[in-house]
């Protein structure tokens, strides 16, 4: 079945930004120009395809267009032909892209007087391709609209800046994460554990190309829970399977990490908040734990985790890091 990507959909992630957006729209006041900034996931070029298709739509309904006439679906299929996209062609966009745009621009539009041009990745302007987007932001002429988007709002150049309305998207949540991973095939299970474990869509997303990171959530699941029930196990398990999957330090940091979601869970378990979980699929084994284990121990473990952190990065060896760990958790 086809996404269409509504208002509605941001409103939550970017309750901001969206509700300003909207009511321009609704006030028929938007500025020509607009800089988006924020991370990537964030929504900003859904919201700018948003934008374009509300600006072209004859059939729109307040401020959402229909996503059904020629407009919105040729948006939708990036082949309007007056929706121009700009990304960098290599390291940078150049001057030539941004001229071409101008030209372009003098001509008018195919269809109409109106035009619309998306600019990603903005920051990335030779600084002559930003004097040729000056220009054209300085002469705004006939009906058009700017949108320039950017994770790097440090690099904007602050003469761009100040002739574009700036609109700030907040990072992306680790739902709205976990959600994109499912719709790119990740089994949900692994989707949320990922989103939790990196809050970034393209390294969650890399962590689930190999099956390493899902061979350590299995082991790690099973550490845990012998941890808290048969510790005799748990050494064995470390030795045999955490030890020899967490390779280098950067596992054996998200291993750590790992551990942290784990004892979250159990915390969020006692705090009635299932829905919270990040190893929702291990909730039978949670409800058992909690009845058995105060908050108190899990707080200590979780403290203890931490230190085993610091340690990591101080160079102790993993394999006393852990038995230390292992022991220490024990002890309460
Ligand atoms: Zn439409």
């Amino acid at each position: 079945m086809r996404h269409v990507d509504t208002w509605k959909d941001w409103q939550e992630a970017q309750p901001q930004v969206v509700p300003m957006l909207v009511a321009s729209i609704q006030k028929n006041r938007l500025a020509h120009a607009y800089l988006f900034e924020g991370e990537a996931g964030s929504g900003k070029h859904e919201v700018a395809l948003l934008m374009a298709k509300r600006f072209f739509c004859k059939e729109h309904n307040g401020a959402e267009p229909c996503h059904a006439c020629s407009d919105c679906l040729r948006i939708e299929h990036g082949n309007h032909p007056d929706v121009h996209q700009v990304a960098p062609d290599g390291q940078s966009i150049k001057k030539e892209q941004i001229e071409y745009l101008q030209k372009e621009f003098t001509y008018r539009g195919m269809e109409s007087a109106a035009k619309v041009y998306i600019v990603s990745h903005v920051d990335k302007m030779t600084a002559s391709a930003a004097n040729s987007l000056l220009k054209f932001l300085e002469e705004p002429q006939g009906q058009t609209l700017a949108i320039l988007l950017t994770e790097n709002g440090a690099s904007i150049l602050p003469t761009i800046r100040s002739r574009a309305q700036q609109m700030r998207f907040l990072p992306p949540s680790q739902t709205q994460i976990a959600s994109k991973l499912v719709a790119e095939g990740i089994e949900e299970n692994q989707a949320l554990f990922l989103a939790a474990l990196t809050g970034n869509k393209a390294y969650a997303k890399a962590l689930a190309e190999g099956d390493w990171s899902f061979q350590a959530r299995t082991v790690v699941l099973q550490l845990m829970h012998e941890l808290f029930t048969r510790p005799d196990l748990a050494a064995i398990t470390l030795a045999d399977k955490w030890i020899p999957l967490m390779k280098e330090r950067l596992q054996q940091e998200m291993g750590l990490e790992m551990m942290l979601l784990w004892l979250r869970d159990l915390l969020y378990i006692q705090a009635g908040k299932q829905d919270k979980l990040v190893y929702a699929d291990n909730k039978s084994k949670f409800d058992e734990l909690a009845l058995s284990t105060s908050q108190h121990t899990i707080r200590a473990a979780m403290s203890h985790v931490l230190e085993a952190k610091r340690h990591l990065s101080a160079n102790v060896s993993i394999q006393l890091v852990m038995e230390r760990l292992l022991f220490t958790i024990q002890e309460g």
